[in-house]
């Protein structure tokens, strides 16, 4: 039995050493865009593609999409080894189950188990801002620091929370974008006064649009007017770094941050936000650790390399369970 035992051993661990040696495909699925990339096994990205998120036709064909898109980055990645796949929403990473996105409309759909069946190979699947996190942290700005928020500013805001150098997997968790700043603003989740009506990209477009008349189509021409002195998108920006350093004060109070790395469309405006963010979270700070607070290293690829690592890390998992199914039945 022990030498059995052995070779089997052996037998896997030659098993697993071809696994990882080949390329993943990885798979951002996005509201507006999906992001696809091939990584070799040294994890740099070898090709890379874009489509946009045509959610007109309802879920079901988003899926049909998101399928479409694995099949063919699979093309592109001759003796693929492994799938990433992130989404955004409600998501049960632990089951491989898409519950909810407002955005995208689709209710609880298996995804693990959808592309493993198609395609054969180990699925890691995931939320796409805890997967941005997950590469931040690896690859990224949070490298090597273990209490870290990563929080993606776009059209919402929702964060990556990492206590102790683990990530919070709590599905429900990291929705920072609902924490109330007192704006009084109604959300789009059914509450009153959340961040995200005062700091999300869109809002600040919409905030600047509504007290002007103007048709600003995102923060960032918000900001290019208040360069060019326009008052009013600069109440709107400043109303927005206060909501922000609201909630992060909150944030820094209950989970006390090393460091807090902003990702997102909004992290574009650099040291615009990050400069006046860390001096007016200075002064809601009393006796709290001040957070360093510094910008995405891997911008809008996040997510799509957290998908790759995602990856990487079901190789690992499947691997180990061949190997525990493998023994059991050699035992029995
Ligand atoms: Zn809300």
């Amino acid at each position: 039995m022990r030498q059995a035992l052995t070779s089997n051993d052996a037998a896997m661990t030659m098993r697993f050493a071809t696994a990882t040696d080949g390329p993943v495909v990885a798979l951002d699925v996005g509201g507006s865009a999906m992001k696809g990339a091939v990584l070799n096994e040294r994890g740099r990205v070898v090709a890379f593609h874009r489509w946009p998120t045509s959610t007109s036709d309802g879920p079901d064909a988003v899926v049909g999409a998101v399928m479409g898109a694995v099949d063919e980055l699979l093309r592109h990645a001759e003796g693929a080894v492994a799938i990433g796949l992130v989404v955004p929403g409600l998501v049960d990473d632990l089951a491989g189950i898409a519950l909810h996105s407002e955005n995208i409309g689709w209710r609880d759909v298996p995804f693990r188990e959808l592309v493993a069946e198609r395609s054969g190979l180990p699925v890691g699947f995931g939320h796409d801002v805890r997967a941005g996190g997950l590469a931040e942290r690896t690859l990224g700005a949070a490298r090597g620091v273990d209490d870290v928020l990563f929080l993606p500013i776009g059209t919402g805001i929702s964060g990556a929370m990492y206590v102790a150098g683990a990530l919070i997997k709590n599905k429900y968790a990291g929705e920072l974008g609902h924490i109330d700043v007192g704006s009084g603003e109604p959300c789009a989740c059914g509450a009153r006064g959340c961040l995200e009506t005062a700091a999300s990209g869109a809002s600040i477009a919409k905030r600047y649009n509504r007290a002007t008349g103007g048709s600003a189509a995102g923060a960032q021409e918000v900001l290019t007017l208040m360069a060019a002195g326009d008052q009013a998108a600069a109440v709107v920006w400043d109303r927005a770094l206060d909501a922000l350093a609201r909630a992060l004060a909150t944030y820094t109070s209950l989970l006390a941050p090393e460091l807090i790395v902003i990702g997102g469309g909004l992290s574009g405006a650099g040291e615009v936000l990050l400069e006046p963010l860390r001096g007016r979270l200075r002064e809601l700070l009393v006796w709290q650790r001040e957070p360093r607070i510094v910008a995405a290293l891997l911008g809008e690829n996040a997510a799509c390399l957290g998908a790759g690592l995602l990856a990487r890390k079901a190789i690992l998992s499947s691997s180990h369970s061949n190997r525990k199914s493998t023994t059991k039945d050699h035992q029995r």
